[in-house]
């Protein structure tokens, strides 16, 4: 027997949700969607097959601050911000969950990003299997599935009664505390079938291909305007400033790009990536040998967004094919 919601009491679940929760979901902005926080059930767009934006800016925002020192009398006061309160993002898709495992990785290994972490411990996620695959979609060769339910608190399905509901973890529980569920026997839906990408021998491809002269060809066409690492579910390239204001400063942490030309200048203006190929091989480089070399998987969930957003149709698809198919070559240690 699965549990299931039907879709009039979806909507009073998610009504009720809002009473204990900022519920951040899917909504139409303009002719995008986009992950908002909403103020009643209607407000959520449902058939959005994936956001223009992953829901990673609520966990790690694109601009934040860390934290402001500010000076009077002599005496200088340090302080965080609040980052209290119990956010709920629903309807998120199985493979954006699995950014939130990969950026895992990076915030909470000791010492632990604070700020992450707490919004990381205060935040459910409700998951919705996906019914239909894009054609930038490539999910199942990165290790997740459209109706993987491994990252979430609880994953949804559409069925025609209205939605299976899987329980996974406690906070899912929590969740579902107020949901009316019934009992029935519901078979789900085949999940989509997605065209398969070959990732064989990805991490050794990448490393043999570190001095050829594909990365500089590739970014010939490559504008630099970091719309791949923005919209990307697993990118997290950041950039620390202060911002000084009448005896007030404040640190905030913005997102960057390791592709933007000022990413790796340091002090004196040297900068170890001068070429805008060095700096594409960085951001694939990244994905597909040091993140994996590191953690194991790849740094990409499959959801396609970099493709369908690339002014110039750089696909990681295609550069992956390349890349095993690039001959061996001598390789260099790593700069
Ligand atoms: S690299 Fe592209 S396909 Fe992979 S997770 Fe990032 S945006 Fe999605
Ligand atoms: S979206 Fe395309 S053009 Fe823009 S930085 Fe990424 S690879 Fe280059």
């Amino acid at each position: 027997m699965s549990q299931l919601i039907s879709r009039s009491d979806l909507t009073a679940w998610i009504n009720a949700l809002l009473a204990e929760y900022t519920v951040i979901a899917p909504t139409k902005v303009d002719s995008l969607a986009l992950y908002q926080p909403v103020k009643r059930a209607d407000d959520i767009f449902m058939d959005f097959g994936i956001t223009a934006l992953s829901p990673k800016e609520w966990l790690f925002p694109p601009t934040e601050t860390l934290f402001t020192i500010t000076t009077q009398d002599g005496t200088m006061k340090l302080e965080a911000p609040p980052l209290d309160g119990k956010n709920l993002i629903f309807a998120i898709r199985p493979c954006d969950a699995r950014g939130f495992r990969l950026l895992d990785k990076v915030f909470l290994a000791p010492p632990a990003d604070t700020h992450y972490a707490q919004r990381r411990q205060n935040t459910t996620l409700i998951g919705l299997a996906c019914s239909k695959a894009l054609p930038q979609c490539f999910c199942t060769s990165v290790g997740g599935a459209p109706n993987d339910a491994s990252d979430v608190d609880v994953l949804l399905t559409e069925v025609e009664e209205g939605y299976l509901v899987n329980i996974v973890t406690e906070k899912g529980q929590a969740a579902v505390a107020q949901a009316k569920l019934i009992e029935k026997d519901v078979t789900p839906p085949s999940p989509p079938n997605l065209k398969p990408v070959s990732t064989e021998g990805i991490v050794e491809a990448t490393l043999r291909a570190y001095n050829d002269d594909y990365w500089e060809r590739l970014a010939d066409r490559c504008t630099h305007c970091n719309v791949c690492a923005f919209v990307c579910p697993a990118c997290y390239c950041f950039d620390v400033r202060d911002h000084i204001n009448q005896g007030k400063t404040e640190r905030l942490r913005c997102w960057d790009s390791c592709q933007a030309p000022g990413f790796t200048r340091v002090a004196g203006g040297y900068t170890p990536r001068p070429t805008k190929g060095a700096r594409l091989r960085q951001r694939f480089g990244h994905k597909l040998l040091y993140y994996p070399q590191q953690y194991g998987d790849l740094l990409c969930v499959g959801c396609g967004r970099c493709i369908a957003s690339c002014p110039v149709n750089i696909d990681i698809r295609e550069v992956m094919e390349d890349l095993q198919k690039l001959g061996v070559k001598s390789v260099s240690a790593r700069a």
